[in-house]
């Protein structure tokens, strides 16, 4: 999986801070220094990894303590937020000429999936706006490439225009556009001619393509897999064509983390799509913030100490972390936690957003619809007050009468007692220091 190596040792480095009321300057150089070693080991950009290292560090040692953070929180919201700053802030939608066609010349090394991802763009455009586009082959140099793109056109139902390998590139894009316009395609792809390294030559091409059909957006399409090299890759093909933006394929690989971090930074243009498969709609639009919380292995946490904030009084919390800590979580207070969650929002949203808990396996089988939490309601209400203070209560006869009671298979009300049985341990053993992000959720 990407990033794995990087998420788990951004998490080890600031798990560190984990139950500190405060957090001393040599814990916060020790985190830092972990941070720093986690982006270099991930192949990210040394420059960019110094900043990084510094914003966090004079963020932190400036924060005020919020109301109902602890510092470890805190610190994380730093990370995600500088992380996520790094990658460009916010998506940057495709480029749109006010007149058609929009041309979107796409360039790139050999086999960093620049006909693949001509082949998604167009795609998505067809089915998500409806738009008619043509793509232009105009790699001459390997007889495969044009047969791909007209492969790839065949299977997504869009035109090719091609010329065979023996008419200068500049011809065909000319001869293409003009097609283009007659036919009134909203949208044109030049899938151009990629090299197994940047050279004169290519780039001269690229440069004499650009002249002529003035594109409305430049797309360098590079691997994530190569690391640094797609970075060094971006810098060089942008130094030419100025490019107006990246792709970043094969992000469904096990890449270390090292280009989605460090292109945004180094060449200042904006990572707009990425690409996650090989099938034609494993195509993303690239969202620095999610990415961001996806690197750091924690969902959306950032809106989730939000939320809870805004939803949660301290002094239920306070109340429900000692009963928790007793031992004495029980149904009602189940009920009236899945109430709180409910008003926040989507439950597998919400669950997504908690650190640890996707891949904790008390988890695994946890029932996340909100169809099923209602389920779970019904089977609750459906206990006597005596069954929702002391669960240890439910023998076989009570479940049966529940299952009746409520209108769920009695297989579904013993699931779900053994679930809460497994998350009132889980979250006794976080209360005492475990942390896992619980805390938020309990306000704490
Ligand atoms: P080009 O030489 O740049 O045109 O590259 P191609 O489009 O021919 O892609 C090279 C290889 O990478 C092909 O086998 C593609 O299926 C594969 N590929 C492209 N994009 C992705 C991606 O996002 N994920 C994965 N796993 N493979 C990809």
């Amino acid at each position: 999986m990407a990033f794995e190596g990087l998420t788990e040792r951004l998490q080890n480095a600031m798990k560190r801070l984990r139950g500190k009321g405060k957090v001393s300057d040599a814990d916060l150089r020790d985190t830092m220094r972990e941070i720093r070693l986690a982006l270099l080991e991930a192949d990210v950009n040394f420059d960019v990894v110094k900043d990084f290292v510094k914003t966090v560090r004079e963020r932190a040692v400036g924060a005020k303590v919020l109301e109902g953070l602890n510092p470890a929180q805190q610190i994380v919201k730093i990370v995600d937020e500088e992380l996520t700053k790094m990658m460009g802030e916010t998506e940057v939608p495709l480029n749109k000429s006010p007149k058609i066609p929009t041309v979107i010349m796409m360039a790139g090394l050999q086999g960093a999936g620049k006909t693949t991802t001509v082949g998604k763009l167009a795609n998505r455009l067809k089915t998500e706006d409806n738009a008619r586009p043509l793509m232009i082959a105009a790699d001459v140099y390997r007889p495969a490439a044009i047969d791909q793109l007209v492969t790839v056109g065949q299977q997504i139902d869009v035109p090719v225009f091609e010329m065979g390998t023996d008419t200068n590139p500049v011809e065909i894009v000319r001869q293409g556009l003009a097609q283009a316009q007659e036919n009134h395609n909203d949208y044109v792809f030049i899938d151009t001619a990629g090299r197994l390294q940047i050279d004169e030559q290519l780039m001269n091409e690229l440069a004499d393509i650009k002249d002529l059909a003035h594109p409305d957006e430049i797309l360098l399409v590079v691997d994530a897999m190569t690391g640094q090299n797609a970075v060094a890759t971006a810098q060089g093909f942008n130094d030419k064509l100025d490019v107006t933006g990246v792709i970043l394929t094969k992000l469904d690989g096990d890449t270390r983390g090292g280009a989605a971090l460090s292109i945004r930074a180094v060449t200042g243009k904006p990572i707009k799509f990425v690409g996650e498969g090989e099938k034609m709609s494993d195509l993303d639009v690239f969202h620095p913030d999610r990415m961001a919380s996806r690197i750091l292995g924690m969902g959306d946490m950032l809106s989730l100490i939000e939320k809870t904030q805004k939803e949660y009084d301290e002094k239920q919390a306070q109340e429900l972390t000692e009963r928790i800590q007793e031992n004495s979580f029980d149904f009602n207070d189940f009920l009236d936690q899945m109430q709180q969650i409910q008003k926040m929002g989507p439950m597998d949203q919400i669950m997504k957003m908690i650190p640890g808990m996707a891949n904790n396996p008390a988890m695994a089988n946890a029932q996340l619809d909100p169809k099923d939490m209602d389920h779970t309601k019904a089977v609750i209400y459906s206990m006597t007050e005596q069954e929702r203070t002391n669960p240890d209560v439910l023998n076989p006869s009570r479940r049966r009468r529940i299952a009746a009671g409520s209108g769920r298979p009695v297989q579904e009300v013993n699931r779900m007692i053994k679930q809460f049985n497994q998350m009132k341990k889980m979250m006794n053993q976080v209360s005492k220091g475990n942390f896992s992000g619980m805390e938020g959720l309990m306000g704490q």
